[in-house]
């Protein structure tokens, strides 16, 4: 009988959550885990994912801890270094993405793909895809912001959005019913 690797053994045994949208809690947790020998494999199976995530995540969590900028590799500023993230960026690298950001969102808006994961068809009169709008409202909700907007705390205790999102749509159901 053949031998089973540890990693065949743990592929085996779990499905990797798709589409997953990490918190900085998990990403803390894999970080700790790792920064106390503990083995990939393990991680991975606690935290249902597979073990190049539980890699990547701790790569770029340490140089955060570095403060280091994760891209580039170059030693952050006083001010850069104030940032809340664990993944830290550097200026000159965040401004970067956001210019890479702005055009593929905006390329991808003309061709009627959903601009969030760039694959699958935008819903109609919509820039994302029905998975994609769901993963982004879960990822705010899990920091504590409002699903809809992303910009403002929710309403209430138990409540997905904040209470100028929830006014917004109430108008629009108003309009819409005439
Ligand atoms: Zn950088
Ligand atoms: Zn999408
Ligand atoms: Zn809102």
């Amino acid at each position: 009988m053949k031998k089973k690797s540890i990693k065949t053994g743990y592929l085996e045994k779990v499905k990797p959550i798709q589409n997953r949208v990490w918190t900085d809690k998990e990403k803390a947790i894999i970080y700790t885990l790792r920064e106390s020998k503990v083995p990939s494999p393990e991680i991975a199976q606690k935290l249902k994912c597979n073990i190049t995530q539980v890699y990547n995540i701790t790569r770029l969590m340490r140089s955060g801890a570095k403060h280091k900028c994760f891209c580039c590799g170059r030693k952050l500023t006083a001010i850069e270094m104030l940032q809340k993230n664990f993944v830290k960026a550097c200026n000159k690298c965040k401004k970067a993405f956001k210019k890479y950001k702005k055009e593929r969102r905006l390329e991808a808006i003309e061709k009627g793909i959903c601009c969030y994961c760039n694959k699958r068809k935008a819903t109609p009169g919509y820039v994302s895809c029905p998975k994609c709008v769901s993963a982004t409202h879960r990822r705010r909700v899990a920091e504590g912001l409002c699903g809809q907007c992303g910009e403002r705390p929710p309403h209430k205790d138990g409540a997905t959005l904040c209470e100028i999102c929830l006014r917004k749509n109430e108008a629009r159901i108003k309009l819409k019913r005439g």
